[in-house]
């Protein structure tokens, strides 16, 4: 009986439009960012539904949010997890969708009157994307110890808010023993990239994520009247970025597997007729293997020492951040993929280039990862899409591996 279950599947389309409805842009995506009023509106709204599925519903002191359905065991739960909040005019899908396909689960659950021997909950990580509040993954990653509390508290957005002061503001900040503490966690994502598409194939089981790594450069040339200065006498900061930038383009093009960008640039004083003083920019380099991200790093270093050289701008490179590559639990991949064959679902193994909290979970119990197709792989714009059937074909494979791990009360 349990293997023929499958979701409603207009019932997750119909809750993913209303989740999308809160932050909606004109151009049909969303802006909701960690722990802004739209965050607020839409975490009350989730709770309100978790709680209607007769879910449990705890709050951390992150804000993290759990519901548990009891099994039939008082035990660690099998998580299945991601975040709602969002990019500065995102898309519908980037988290919400493996959040309300988890909520989905429970209700086809509870539909079918189906308890499971081990608990089963649905996580919403505070902060997952970063925009806001730097580092992206904050709040699993603290759960998993890699961030202190006083290290996330002080986090600070663009305005100089603080972390804490905005999750008491929205009413999400809880106890630290409300904290998710998985025995397996699951976490279905679009895949944000273009290759499923690319092979017709709907759903990707994802051995491991990329590493990241994430520098803060500073360039301080001359700031002087457009006019008078003639060019070979000139410390142009934004002339010299613009080598950087072209740079990191080529370093990235030439390493295989390899992805460079620079996303955010501010520069001063940012008038017509004065050549700029100071830019500061951001890197982003991802590669699934932590040796060539050194080498992607230490590439750019040495094109920043031959620009400094012949442009005397002075430049300096802050690497902040990095998130080394992660590999996935081989049992939970194989459970996916039994899962994906019962189901008759063409997949394909697929390593995420994108960032997830299940890589932080990874330290605290085996995760995985499901990724659905992205049309024309698009994410991080109002363009994402995926299709209703490839996420009625990803909840499915939620639904199905939820059910092999968390096991049914009465097997018959
Ligand atoms: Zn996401």
């Amino acid at each position: 009986v349990e293997n023929r279950i499958r979701v409603n599947a207009d019932r997750l389309h119909q809750s993913l439009a209303q989740l999308g409805q809160i932050g909606a842009t004109a151009g049909g995506g969303v802006t909701r960012l960690a722990l802004s009023d739209e965050d607020r509106v839409a975490r009350d709204l989730l709770a309100g539904w978790m709680r209607d599925a007769g879910l449990a519903v705890r709050i951390d002191d992150f804000g993290n949010m759990t519901g548990r359905r009891a099994g039939t065991e008082d035990r660690a739960a099998i998580v299945a997890a991601s975040h709602i909040d969002s990019v500065r005019a995102g898309g519908l899908f980037d988290g919400a969708y493996g959040v309300l396909a988890a909520l989905e689960v429970i209700r086809t659950l509870n539909d079918q009157s189906l308890t499971t021997r081990c608990p089963i909950e649905v996580v919403n990580w505070t902060n997952e994307e970063g925009v806001r509040f730097e580092p992206a993954m904050l709040c699993s990653g603290a759960v998993a110890g890699r961030f202190d509390r006083s290290y996330v508290y002080d986090r600070t957005d663009r305005d100089g808010v603080r972390f804490e002061d905005e999750l008491r503001r929205i009413g999400y900040l809880g106890d630290a023993a409300a904290r998710p503490d998985p025995a397996a966690y699951l976490e279905l994502h679009i895949e944000q990239g273009p290759v499923l598409e690319a092979e017709g194939v709907p759903v990707g089981i994802v051995p491991g994520i990329v590493g990241i790594t994430w520098l803060d450069v500073r360039l301080t040339g001359r700031a002087d009247h457009a006019g008078p200065s003639p060019m070979p006498l000139r410390h142009d900061a934004l002339a010299a970025a613009a080598r950087l930038i072209t740079g990191v383009e080529t370093i990235a093009r030439q390493t295989k597997e390899a992805v460079g960008t620079v996303g955010r640039l501010t520069l001063e004083p940012n008038v017509i007729n004065t050549i700029p003083g100071r830019v500061t920019m951001s890197v982003d380099f991802r590669h699934p293997d932590s040796a060539t991200l050194d080498a992607l790093v230490a590439s750019f270093g040495c094109l920043a020492a031959e620009t400094w050289a012949s442009t005397g701008v002075e430049i300096a490179i802050d690497r902040f951040w990095t998130s080394d590559p992660t590999t996935f639990d081989d049992d939970l991949l194989a459970a996916i993929q039994s899962t994906c064959e019962g189901l008759d679902l063409p997949h394909r193994r697929l390593w995420s280039r994108a960032g997830h909290d299940a890589k932080y979970v990874q330290d605290l119990a085996p995760a995985a990862m499901i990724f659905v197709r992205s049309r024309d792989g698009l994410s991080h714009c109002e363009q994402e899409y995926s299709t209703p059937a490839d996420l009625e074909a990803g909840a499915n494979v939620l639904l199905q591996t939820l059910l092999r791990l968390a096991g049914t009360a009465d097997p018959s």
